[in-house]
């Protein structure tokens, strides 16, 4: 494939844009090489300004569920965009798109519209400390919350890709607030529960983890968690922004019936469009400004262009709710026709999938948490996101990422996908 157009678009942004990019992990240097700028998409298909077109296997990072350029969306947000793109006050559909997320979700009863996975996140916590009086989270090494300063410390993805678990500029006495645990470790929970008995605000966690490669809690583990937080006090925060709307109707909550106290969202509830928003029990949103004395707010927050995209992508997901299983299925399909390759080529790998979130991994090892996700061998991650993407497939240019399979990917996609790791297997030993 030629790539001449994208990397001159990349020298040029290179001058003006820190890394020529506005968030690092587009920049490909975890996988080497020149980032393909994008010149438009549909359905399932990405085109780059050199005119090759890819399967996408990213869907912006989880949000098009439904594909690229989805026309519900598209036109709702034109048709939105006619009569005004932002007034800083109230307009009639924030509470519409409220109520159809209250609705799907399991246990909230009201929901605050934000701009942002990050800022849902570091609001979240904020409430929680603003209602539990207490100071310390604590989160799992390898799970992202957005890049506010409590969370930087072990962060996954972006941030460990970039071999910077903490990052310079978030303070000391910050990072003393967030407390690290291993994921699926239920004992390392119990005891830090136990050595920091009645400072804990709230446990954060990516119920199933996407930023570390995709893994899956076990159901111990999940259970133990809600029974360790409801026994301490603590406030069980799920950071929904990858699994809301995206493995089930109800997110993660449904589809490991638990559930949490307070559910942060992102991605798909903004149909593609910057939205996020934090959501819990009346009990707890109170405490939220103007109602309660813990303030939020937000110049765009619940601009009337991001509800109109989200809306439209939740009433198609709740109209439709066979969609979650049918992306399943594909998922499931891609997995076994990739682990047929792999094995066929005698080619070390775990595949890890949850829904429509999977992740290929270069080890034998069971991956299971942060350490094990570490034991992938990055040379041979390299060679696969390179070749795949010669044969027009793309993929997340990072080991630590998990695919989002959107519902426009048809099996001849699939097929498509399959037959390009046959034909580039050889190359990766
Ligand atoms: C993407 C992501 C965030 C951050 O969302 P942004 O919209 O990028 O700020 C937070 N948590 C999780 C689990 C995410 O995947």
């Amino acid at each position: 494939m030629n790539y001449q157009r994208s990397s001159a678009l990349f020298e040029a942004a290179q001058q003006y844009i820190p890394g020529g990019v506005n968030s690092p992990v587009r920049a490909f240097k975890a996988v080497g090489g020149t980032p393909i700028f994008v010149s438009h998409a549909k359905g399932a298909y990405l085109y780059d300004v050199d005119g090759n077109r890819y399967v996408d296997f990213i869907s912006s990072w989880g949000p098009l569920i439904l594909g690229h350029a989805y026309e519900p969306v598209i036109n709702a947000v034109i048709e939105k965009a006619k009569l005004g793109t932002s007034f800083g006050m109230p307009t009639a559909i924030e509470t519409e798109l409220a109520a159809l997320a209250v609705k799907m979700v399991p246990g909230i009863d009201k929901i605050r519209f934000v701009n942002s996975g990050t800022e849902a996140c570091m609001s979240a916590i904020r409430l929680a400390r603003g209602f539990t009086g207490k100071d310390k989270i604590i989160k799992f090494k390898g799970c992202y919350h957005g890049h506010s300063d409590a969370f930087l410390i072990q962060a996954g993805s972006g941030a460990v890709t970039f071999g910077a678990p903490s990052s310079p500029g978030v303070t000391k006495g910050t990072a003393k607030d967030t407390l690290l645990a291993d994921y699926n470790d239920l004992k390392g929970i119990c005891q830090l529960a136990q050595e920091h008995k009645g400072s804990i605000a709230a446990i954060i966690i990516e119920p199933v983890a996407g930023n570390m490669g995709c893994i899956s809690p076990s159901q111990a583990f999940i259970q133990g968690l809600r029974s360790v937080c409801t026994k301490e006090g603590i406030l069980l925060v799920f950071d929904e922004v990858m699994t809301g709307f995206r493995l089930a109707a109800g997110g993660a909550q449904e589809l490991l019936d638990v559930s949490a106290d307070i559910l942060c969202f992102g991605k798909v509830i903004g149909g593609g469009l910057p939205v996020g928003a934090f959501a819990a029990k009346t009990e707890i949103m109170s405490h939220l400004a103007p109602e309660g004395a813990v303030y939020q707010a937000g110049t765009l927050s619940g601009n009337p262009l991001a509800m109109s995209a989200g809306l439209a992508m939740l009433q198609a997901l709740d109209l439709e709710p066979q969609i979650f299983k049918s992306l399943a299925e594909k998922t499931a399909y891609l997995h076994k026709g990739m682990e047929a390759v792999l094995v066929r080529h005698k080619i070390p790998h775990t595949i890890n999938r949850v829904g429509s979130m999977m992740s290929v991994h270069f080890t034998n090892e069971a991956v299971t948490d942060f350490t094990s996700a570490a034991l992938g061998d990055n040379e041979t991650f390299k060679k696969y996101f390179h070749g795949m993407l010669s044969e027009g497939v793309y993929l997340p240019p990072s080991a630590y990422e998990s695919y989002f399979l959107n519902d426009a990917i048809s099996y001849e996609d699939l097929d498509f996908t399959i037959a390009a790791l046959e034909s580039i297997a050889d190359s990766l030993k």
